[in-house]
């Protein structure tokens, strides 16, 4: 039977390098996206295009409720969830005594509550095939922590300690839950920064250059694919070294 993977915000970045890469594989993909419904449809229709039975999917995700009902709608579409790809997250740079009551409140809600909200989401229909993956996106700084970044670097510390703790709970299931943590890598969450910045982040990475949406991509892959059957509650970082 063919495979179906759901992956949160890829209507853009490193998401959507996700879906690209599945349908690659020959899986279907159903494209959950919060506000960029221009680009997740022009994304299902390139899937389609090559062969994949793809589908778009909204909903906010750091409502639980939303993410119940957007789980349930793919499940009306596919008959299983084969994986789980939580790429959907916001990130903000600001000093931390700036941080308003809102702003740590959106930022955990996002980056950790929709990570918390899909996982449960999608745990009772991979219980009953008693197999699935999981992929949860943390950040190079959830692992070593950024100045001026001090919420999402505890989001994203929150999604790794999340991760290794769901995967010790549903292992015995059958079901796998791992981490992927990147670096710098180009995408519109990076395009505030300056020519400058990004070029500084290059020089400080050891492999000498910014990563690319693929670069993710590929390790979320592996995590997902039969050839990481054994690899659970683990954070592999995608970083050219920069967190090591
Ligand atoms: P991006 O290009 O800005 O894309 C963010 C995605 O998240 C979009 O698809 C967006 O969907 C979705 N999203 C954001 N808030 C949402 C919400 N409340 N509800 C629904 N969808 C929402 O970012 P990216 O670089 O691909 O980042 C993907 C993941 O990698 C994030 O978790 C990020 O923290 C992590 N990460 C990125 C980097 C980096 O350097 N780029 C480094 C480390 C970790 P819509 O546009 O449809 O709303």
């Amino acid at each position: 039977m063919m495979k179906t993977v759901l992956i949160t915000g890829a209507s853009r970045g490193i998401g959507r390098a996700c879906a690209r890469r599945f349908a690659k594989e020959g899986w279907q993909v159903a494209i959950h996206y919060g506000k960029s419904e221009s680009a997740a449809l022009a994304l299902r229709d390139e899937l389609r295009k090559v062969g994949c039975d793809a589908e778009i999917f909204c909903a906010d995700v750091s409502d639980p409720a939303q993410a119940e009902a957007c789980v349930a709608a793919v499940l009306r579409r596919y008959p299983r969830i084969d994986a789980l790809v939580c790429c959907a997250g916001i990130a903000q740079q600001k000093l931390f005594s700036d941080l308003t009551d809102d702003d740590w409140r959106n930022m955990i809600d996002t980056d950790l509550g929709g990570v918390f909200a899909f996982d449960r989401a999608v745990l009772p229909a991979m219980l009953r095939e008693k197999s699935g993956s999981i992929v949860n996106i943390s950040s190079v700084w959830g692992v070593c922590g950024a100045a001026c970044e001090v919420h999402y670097s505890a989001a994203k510390a929150g999604v790794i300690g999340l991760t290794k703790a769901l995967a010790k709970e549903v292992g015995p299931s059958g079901i796998r839950v791992n981490c992927v943590a990147p670096g710098v890598i180009g995408t519109d969450m990076c395009a505030g920064f300056s020519a400058g910045t990004m070029a500084a982040l290059a020089a400080e990475t050891p492999l000498g250059r910014i990563g690319s949406p693929e670069d993710a991509a590929n390790a979320v892959w592996f995590l997902c694919s039969d050839e990481a059957s054994f690899i659970t509650g683990q954070v592999l970082g995608v970083d050219g070294g920069f967190g090591q």
